[in-house]
């Protein structure tokens, strides 16, 4: 049975912390909760935003219409053998609860996404990804309801089109599909550990760690991230406000020329990425301020907002870095949070 509020504060529902009313809320707990609301006349008649952590989105003002809150949580071993497991997870469950219950179980796979804020259901839709691993490597299906239809449909790994950052709920399936839970495969034995990447490996040697296991590593990346990430609770932010670009082989060499010292990481023999937050460091971003929103000092790439910022000026902030980082470098930095009006 569903219950539908009105004029319902999003301060609690959003990490950048803005102060932002929906005219209309409800949260989901199955399902069948969802297939109720999609008959009903107001979800007919009013936009809606699904709304998971909140820690991917920017609120630039009250929202209008329909909040959808998502709160399906359960996790079941669907399957299991010798060398694998297989987890079918509600989308409401906190991700990072989730890591916890599979590092606890000595289940491999998401130890490098330890401490990423939101949700499961959440985690497909831009291809989570921290360390060296995103979680398209481990999901063997999302399972989302059709908004229109209220069928539930099951997307293979494949159909779900993942990217950097991206997958078909985020392009051309996007607003359409209600993602109510995702069923990952992680390893028992024979782990794949990934330790290639950032500080994981000194930090693993600074604890004198040399037996590599799920919980080692998911420490270290904690450790790391702690040290590294603003805290949303401390200070609001939503984690890095933009992509790192991907440009050609031939821009990154003509960039090169003016600017010797620019970071690039190859993705192919034709392409390139680069990381936005050099970028925006070059054009003198860093640590700036703004009243009670800026740039953090030690992380270009994360806006936050230090007290009772608004949404709609972190986004004229955010624009201001696009436009600026277009007229030094050509490059178009695209949001990687997804903003809301
Ligand atoms: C401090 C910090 C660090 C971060 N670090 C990382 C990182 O290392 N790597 C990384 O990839 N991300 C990172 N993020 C971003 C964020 O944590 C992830 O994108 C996360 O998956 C968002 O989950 P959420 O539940 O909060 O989504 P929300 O912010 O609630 O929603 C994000 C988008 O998904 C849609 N959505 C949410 N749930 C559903 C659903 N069930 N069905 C359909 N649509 C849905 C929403 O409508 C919205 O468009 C970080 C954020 C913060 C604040």
């Amino acid at each position: 049975m569903i219950t539908i509020q009105e004029n319902v504060e999003l301060l609690p529902f959003n990490t950048f912390k803005i102060k932002a009313k929906a005219r209309y809320f409800v949260a989901i707990h199955s399902v069948a909760d969802m297939k109720e609301l999609l008959k009903s006349p107001l979800y007919l008649s009013q936009k809606r935003l699904i709304l998971g952590g909140g820690s991917n989105i920017l609120l630039t003002g009250d929202f209008s219409g329909l909040v959808i809150k998502v709160n399906i949580t359960g996790i079941d071993v669907v399957e299991e053998d010798d060398a694998t497991v297989t987890l079918k997870a509600g989308a409401g469950e906190t991700w990072h609860s989730f890591v916890m219950h599979c590092v606890a179980n000595n289940w491999g796979g998401i130890e490098n996404l330890s401490l990423i804020p939101g949700t499961v259901g959440a985690a497909p839709m831009q291809n989570i990804g921290a360390y060296g691993v995103e979680v398209k490597e481990v999901i063997q299906n999302v399972e989302a309801i059709n908004l229109s239809t209220g069928n539930v449909q099951t997307f293979t790994n494949q159909e779900c089109m993942f990217g950097y950052r991206e997958s078909v709920f985020k392009q051309s399936l996007k607003e359409k599909y209600f993602i109510s839970s995702v069923t990952l495969r992680l390893t028992k034995k024979n782990h794949h550990f990934n330790t290639s990447y950032g500080a994981i490996q000194s930090t693993l040697d600074a604890h004198n760690v040399t037996q590599l296991s799920v919980r080692a590593i998911s420490n270290a990346v904690i450790e790391i991230r702690q040290q590294k990430l603003p805290d949303p609770k401390v200070v609001g932010n939503a984690g890095s406000f933009f992509k790192n670009p991907t440009i050609t082989l031939q821009q990154y060499e003509t960039l090169k020329n003016t600017w010797p010292s620019i970071p690039g990481y190859p993705i192919d023999n034709q392409y390139i990425k680069v990381p936005a937050g050099w970028l925006i460091e070059q054009c003198n971003w860093k640590g700036k301020t703004f009243e009670n929103i800026g740039v953090h000092p030690h992380q270009s790439l994360v806006l936050v907002n230090y007290g009772e910022g608004t949404g709609e000026k972190i986004w004229m902030l955010a624009t201001n870095i696009l436009a600026s980082v277009k007229e030094k470098f050509g490059v178009q930095l695209q949001a990687e949070v997804n903003v809301i009006s």
